[in-house]
């Protein structure tokens, strides 16, 4: 410990969902998607020319980029590339915030890495709550005192969309900063804002590959926006780790983003999945938010958040319960593939009937 820095020992960081290894779990506390990564993708991967890793990887990734541009409908300059959104999300903080600026805002229930990439990098942050329905009131984040705002649509972990109806007239109105729109979720609702960024230089969104493209284990988001803006974040990033994105990963991910039929054919399974497990949980006593994401968010009336989480976990299933205010009650249930919901179900039905 003596070694350490202040910020080292005092951060406290991000809490990733668990994978324990003691058994198989059906798996539905991290959000992956249940379906492979495209055929097209897996090719690319299996024929890749493992010879080329002697090489750094293109420094500007202008395939990937040029692919993203290309099914993301703008030009490569809008787009960078680094390793997870995470790590877009947290370049955000160095390239538009400054330590004793007014600082980031955002909701009390959003994506937990928002404040820690905040404390991480000095910058201050207010904390908008949510409504009593979970919704974000707008208008609340446009009157916070701040150098920037993060929205998160469609939100985690409640899973509730903002219509792209009331995104522009919020984009509009915080012209005067940066608004970083988390899009993580996005494949599962589809209203991108990513058109805006051509009218709004003050908007920047932020995707991954993670979710709506089944590849987590490839490590790779990226944000579109104003040129300026994408310019920002490469100045911090060559000032931290030029190379975020390596070869394989390049390949792979321009792949996949050209394969928008094979997923969208399995994101709307997921969708159809979604609304099943909504209707099977409300049949089990369970209340679940409106959910545009691949994950419900629901309370049970009788049993604890934590005791759901417990119970589930004995049986081998693996949702996310957070232990915090105004949502210690709810556990999070990725939505998987139609065997995995089953299971899910039947995991809930074996306790919720003996308790
Ligand atoms: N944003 C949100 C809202 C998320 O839930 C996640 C996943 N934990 C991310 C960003 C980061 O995803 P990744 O780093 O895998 O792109």
């Amino acid at each position: 410990m003596d070694y350490l820095s202040r910020r080292a020992r005092e951060i406290a960081p991000y809490t990733a969902g668990e994978q324990p290894a003691d058994r198989k779990y059906v798996k539905l506390n991290t959000n992956e998607n249940p379906y492979p990564p495209s055929p097209k993708a897996q090719a690319v991967l299996q024929a890749f020319d493992a010879g080329l890793l002697k090489l750094y990887p293109p420094l500007e990734a202008e395939a990937l980029r040029g692919a993203i541009a290309a099914a993301e409908g703008v030009s490569p300059e809008n787009v960078f590339c680094g390793n997870g959104s995470d790590e877009v999300l947290a370049l955000c903080l160095p390239a538009f915030f400054d330590e004793d600026g007014a600082g980031a805002a955002f909701a009390d229930i959003t994506y937990s890495f928002y404040p820690v990439f905040c404390a991480f990098f000095g910058v201050p942050y207010t904390q908008i709550p949510l409504e009593d329905d979970f919704t974000l009131d707008l208008a609340k984040l446009t009157a916070a005192k701040a150098q920037g705002v993060f929205v998160a649509n469609p939100n985690a972990p409640t899973g509730i969309g903002i219509p792209l109806a009331q995104i522009e007239p919020f984009v509009r109105e915080n012209g005067g900063r940066v608004v970083v729109l988390d899009e993580a979720y996005m494949p599962f609702y589809g209203q991108s804002a990513v058109p805006l960024t051509k009218t709004y230089k003050n908007l920047l969104v932020v995707k991954t590959f993670s979710k709506g493209y089944a590849l987590a284990g490839m490590r790779c988001g990226y944000a579109i926006g104003d040129a300026a803006l994408i310019q920002g974040l490469c100045r911090c990033r060559d000032s931290f780790n030029s190379y975020p994105v390596d070869s394989v990963c390049q390949a792979v991910c321009a792949a996949a983003i050209g394969d928008g039929a094979y997923y969208a054919e399995k994101n709307a399974l997921v969708v159809s999945e979604r609304e099943r497990l909504g209707r099977e949980l409300a049949a089990r006593g369970f209340f679940v938010l409106p959910s545009q994401a691949n994950f419900v968010f629901a309370r049970h009336a009788a049993c604890g958040g934590r005791e759901v989480y417990k119970q589930l976990r004995a049986r081998g299933v693996l949702v996310r319960h957070f232990a915090k205010p105004r949502i210690a009650d709810f556990c999070r249930i990725t939505v998987g593939s139609r065997e995995q919901n089953d299971a899910l179900l039947s995991a809930l039905d074996a306790f919720l009937k003996n308790g």
